[in-house]
């Protein structure tokens, strides 16, 4: 008697254990990759409630069972992973063997080798690093397109000077500033002298142009903690930092007669613009502030234009 004589004769014994055993897991497939049955073992392994008769085999597979069968030759040992319960991997390792249309896959449950889990873990790791390299470069873009969009909501797309929005906020942060640290603060709002005779007479792109050349001749004669904004149309506002009244009238005196000054290409007469000038007030709200400085250029309107002319009080 040997054993292989008692497998023949002995199917039973076999069947027995096949279906029984813990850590095979055997399963028949139709052609169409359908189970058409399995032991207990599979069910065992994978943490199934009853036998998946009729479910797809890659319901339970995590790669592509016709690329596994064109990729290895059959009877091969291969190694498969499953999805068990909970969508663990379940890493099972045996062969397919093609039975005239339905495969009959007879597989274990497949410990790693130590070598085997330290390249798995070396190339896990290198998946990870390559991820926080794709993750920081992402970060990078988004933080650089953020800056881009703030730029362009603080930015008044003609002159490239801050807009309104953005000065809404400097100012109110300069106002709370020069109050905690008992510093005086101008500002001084000016507007552009018939301005709407450019239009009428050159066109809108030449008022542009205009608008464009005024805005670089202030800039190019401020001081660096100056701060020069587009209030709207042809009106801007300056913020003067640390500056009294007196030196704030200096400022502006010093500016219109720039502007005044400047050649212009293609105007045939130069261009003038009006200053209101104001000062903080201990008693001033934000509008307060800002009224007081639109009334004296109204004033300075009121008295000829090109001029400036100061409002300290209320
Ligand atoms: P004043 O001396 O009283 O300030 O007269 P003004 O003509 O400068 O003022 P008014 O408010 O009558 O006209 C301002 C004109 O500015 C009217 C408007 O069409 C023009 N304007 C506003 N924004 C722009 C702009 O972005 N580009 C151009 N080309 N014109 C503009
Ligand atoms: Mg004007
Ligand atoms: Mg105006």
């Amino acid at each position: 008697m040997d054993i292989e004589k008692i497998f023949k004769t002995r199917q039973d014994i076999i069947s027995t254990y096949f279906d029984n055993s813990s850590s095979l897991a055997i399963i028949l497939i139709d052609e169409n990759k359908k189970i058409l049955d399995c032991n207990k073992g599979f069910i065992r392994i994978l943490g199934l409630r009853e036998k998946p008769v009729n479910s797809s085999i890659h319901r339970f597979l995590l790669m592509n069972f016709d690329e596994i069968l064109s990729s290895n030759s059959v009877s091969n040992m291969i190694n498969l992973v499953f999805k068990g319960t909970g969508n663990i991997e379940i890493l099972l390792k045996g062969s397919i063997f093609p039975l005239d249309g339905p495969f009959l896959m007879i597989f274990e449950q497949h410990r790693l080798t130590y070598n085997e889990l330290i390249t798995k873990m070396s190339q896990l790791n290198d998946q990870i690093v390559d991820i926080t390299r794709q993750l920081e470069k992402k970060n990078m873009q988004l933080s650089e397109a953020l800056k881009t969009i703030k730029k362009i909501i603080n930015t008044d797309p003609l002159t490239g000077i801050m807009n309104r929005r953005a000065f809404a906020k400097i100012l109110k942060r300069e106002v709370s500033f020069a109050r905690r640290h008992g510093l005086p603060l101008s500002v001084v709002m000016v507007d552009i002298d018939h301005f709407k005779g450019i239009n009428d007479t050159y066109g809108h792109d030449m008022g542009d142009y205009v608008l464009k050349t005024f805005a670089k001749t202030i800039i190019g004669c401020m001081r660096q903690e100056d701060i020069f904004a587009r209030f709207g149309g042809e009106e801007f506002v300056l913020i003067l930092p640390s500056t009294p009244i007196e030196s704030a009238l200096h400022t502006s005196e010093r500016l219109r007669q720039r502007i005044e000054k400047k050649k212009i290409r293609g105007l045939k007469a130069r261009i003038t613009a009006s200053f209101g000038i104001t000062t903080l007030l201990p008693t001033d709200t934000y509008e307060t502030f800002l009224k007081r400085a639109d009334d004296a250029l109204y004033c300075a309107k009121r008295m000829g234009r090109n001029r400036c002319i100061i409002k300290e009080k209320l």
